[in-house]
């Protein structure tokens, strides 16, 4: 029996990937554009701290979980935040959220310190499957945003429009729902920058 339990808790332990790959862009905050895909391929055992990310994660696509959720929208996400993302998601659907898009992991450099040719150096929460975008058609991200207002700049997806369905607002079915499962909303986020799409545990 012991043996039994032996075996079994093993083969429910995450198995470790052999190797690990991922596709990577570096956003260039000087020449305001997008570089790469940069193609990483590699043993498991030789990453390197940067490219893992909180709670276990990584940047590799081999652990990144595919979620489908009941209306059809499928997105992936690390193994650690697939219950919570899935569960809060399809809580907001059932309180009437229309949730027409989502996007989890997307390996970028789009945080940390510039180089000398201006690209951003550290992985974004998405790097490691652990952000969402949630409706970006909707949801901007903005800059010159200390609070919310019209004169907010745009800087990437759609125009938010508080009190229109899809955008998100701090009543939202979504925004409670992630609050509840200890996630935070980048539309709540100090600073000049709202990202009005993204959820991560951190809200960066
Ligand atoms: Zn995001």
């Amino acid at each position: 029996m012991i043996l039994l339990n032996l075996l079994l808790a093993s083969s429910l332990a995450q198995a470790q990937p052999k190797f690990c790959s991922y596709s990577y862009s570096v956003w260039n905050a000087r020449e305001r554009r997008s570089e790469g895909p940069f193609r990483v391929t590699k043993l498991y055992t030789e990453l390197e701290p940067y490219e893992r990310g909180p709670r276990g994660c990584s940047v590799c696509d081999e652990e990144q979980v595919a979620v489908r959720l009941s209306n059809g929208v499928s997105f992936k996400v690390c193994a650690a935040f697939v219950e919570a993302f899935r569960s809060g998601l399809e809580a907001a659907i059932l309180e009437g959220e229309v949730v027409e898009s989502v996007v989890g992991h997307r390996p970028s450099k789009s945080r940390g310190n510039l180089d000398g040719q201006g690209r951003r150096t550290e992985f974004s929460n998405h790097a490691y499957g652990a952000a969402l975008d949630v409706n970006e058609a909707h949801n901007g991200l903005y800059d010159f945003c200390v609070s919310w207002s019209p004169s907010c700049r745009l800087i990437k997806g759609g125009r938010y429009s508080p009190g229109q369905p899809r955008s998100f607002t701090p009543r939202s079915p979504l925004v409670r729902a992630l609050r509840d499962r200890g996630l935070e909303w980048g539309g709540e986020i100090k600073g000049k920058q709202k990202d009005f799409m993204h959820f991560s545990p951190d809200g960066l």
